[in-house]
């Protein structure tokens, strides 16, 4: 509840952490700097996903240090996507900045997508001119995944266009109706249409520490954007099952001529074994591909909250000065 001692700013920056101690001091003054002149106000919310380093003791040394620093912190990790809905859930600008923590999103490259916004804009994504930051192998796995989504996926992404965004007041309203664990955000952004601008940016080497995408961590990821987006692996099966039953069919109907016209055949045990092996697999297989969507149906109709809050460091403050001042109540009675 935005309070007149804490009006609502202009612009919200909320900024996923995970183990990032070290980047976190050099982020809030490479942020401050660039927005100094192009928002009448602002402010930064961290939300600390679950880290083991010294990154909520950067976080409160931040708030220390400026006030219009705040940070929320998980009980545990929950993942990057879910941070960024908490990040969402707190904020309370007009507009906000998704931003990583590393300094690969140069901070300099907002007032850029503030003037978009005061254009008009309202998702004005920032868009990567080369992913150069990444691996090799990680580059060319990640430009298979997006051939495939373009092919399957039914909601088409623009190129280059990832987290580093602004949005308008409007659009994160919508993305907060959207309460979906299985979070692909690149889709989700998409998804939710409004008039849409790309910026362009070159992605920075990473400032301090190592990425915290494993290729497991990727893979799932992947395999969320891909259910989550489309529905055509569950749909394929028909296909592949009518086209294998018409052959089936088509042989039974051979093999009873043939046995009629020429008495029984006794050899064909080897192509007898391979069939039932290969369509024991396409069985499995398929069978995998709809326990990838019952699996995600069952952890969301669990209905389990997104997240769990274990500080605030605002609200903490808050709850320690009313403790405080009814502590000094009860001392002086
Ligand atoms: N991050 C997070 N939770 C995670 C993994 C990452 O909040 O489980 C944050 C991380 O601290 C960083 C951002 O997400 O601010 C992007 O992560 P990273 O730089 O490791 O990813 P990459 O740039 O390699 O895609
Ligand atoms: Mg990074």
């Amino acid at each position: 509840m935005p309070s007149k001692a804490n009006p609502a700013p202009e612009l919200t920056v909320v900024v996923p952490v995970f183990n990032e101690a070290a980047n976190i001091g050099e982020l809030v003054r490479r942020l401050a700097a660039a927005l100094a002149t192009c928002v009448a106000s602002f402010e930064i919310v961290f939300v600390d996903d679950g880290s083991s380093d010294g990154t909520l003791a950067a976080l409160c040394a931040a708030r220390d240090a400026d006030p219009r620093v705040d940070a929320i912190s998980f009980s545990r990790n929950f993942g990057k996507e879910v941070a960024i809905a908490a990040g969402l859930d707190h904020a309370r600008g007009r507009a906000v900045v998704i931003i990583d923590a590393d300094l690969q999103h140069p901070p300099e490259v907002i007032p850029a997508m503030i003037a978009k916004w005061r254009e008009g804009y309202e998702n004005v994504y920032g868009q990567r001119t080369d992913r150069m930051g990444d691996a090799p192998l990680r580059r060319a796995l990640t430009r298979r995944f997006y051939t495939l989504f373009e092919q399957f996926g039914e909601t088409p992404l623009p190129p280059g266009a990832g987290d580093f965004r602004l949005l308008d007041r409007k659009a994160v309203n919508a993305l907060l109706r959207m309460r979906e664990r299985a979070r692909f955000s690149k889709g989700l952004y998409a998804w939710i249409g409004f008039k849409s601008i790309g910026v362009p940016f070159a992605v920075a080497e990473r400032a301090n520490g190592a990425s915290k995408f494993s290729y497991g961590k990727l893979t799932r990821f992947a395999l969320d954007g891909l259910t989550s987006f489309s529905t055509l692996p569950l749909k394929v099966w028909t296909f592949i099952g009518m086209t294998i039953s018409f052959f089936a069919l088509t042989a039974t109907a051979y093999f009873i001529a043939r046995t009629m016209m020429s008495g029984v055949d006794v050899p064909g045990y080897a192509s007898l074994i391979v069939s039932v092996m290969f369509f024991a697999g396409v069985q499995l297989l398929s069978l995998g591909v709809i326990g990838e969507y019952i699996g995600r149906i069952f952890a969301e109709v669990k209905g389990r909250p997104l997240y769990i809050v274990a500080r605030h460091l605002s609200v903490d403050e808050q709850e320690l000065r009313i403790d405080s001042q009814q502590g000094m109540g009860r001392a002086a009675e």
